[in-house]
């Protein structure tokens, strides 16, 4: 497992140190804020809902090298999908952090989400790697930002 706990390290710090969809969204209709007290990280969704579909995400925020990547790699996963795609997917995620199950057996099907199933050994850090994913739930949730009419 050594060589993929080494592939791993790198995409968490390829994500954190160049953040992916890293921006605010103009055209967002959904947006929430999210704040982890216990490591201080906070972050930014921005979501372009069409119908279902996850037309558009970005996010902003500051914190630590789990959150940031982690957020960058879940827009990067939900980008395209639909509403209840990403929920699912956050649910397999959660999962992955926090059950005893046998790692090897999801790893194929969670892609680069994997990166951050490390955090499972640090209880504390699994905040920091679940605050995008819950603070995506809670955008999702908002009700739509109506458009401007000035
Ligand atoms: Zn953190």
């Amino acid at each position: 497992m050594s060589e993929v706990r080494e592939l791993y390290q790198e995409i968490i710090l390829d994500h954190n140190k160049k953040p992916r969809n890293y921006q605010v969204l103009d055209d967002a209709n959904h947006k929430a804020d999210g704040h982890n007290p216990l490591c201080g990280d906070r972050v930014t969704i921005y979501v372009r809902l069409n119908g279902e579909k996850i037309e558009n995400i970005a996010f902003q925020g500051k914190g630590c090298a789990i959150s940031t990547a982690s957020a960058s790699l879940m827009t990067e996963a939900v980008k395209g999908k639909t509403v209840e795609e990403a929920r699912q997917a956050f649910e397999r995620f959660h999962d992955l952090l926090t059950k005893d199950t046998d790692l090897l057996s999801q790893l194929s099907e969670m892609g680069k989400l994997a990166a951050l199933a490390g955090v499972r050994d640090f209880p504390m850090r699994v905040k920091c790697a679940t605050l995008a994913w819950h603070t995506l739930n809670a955008a999702l949730d908002n009700e739509e930002i109506p458009v401007s009419t000035e």
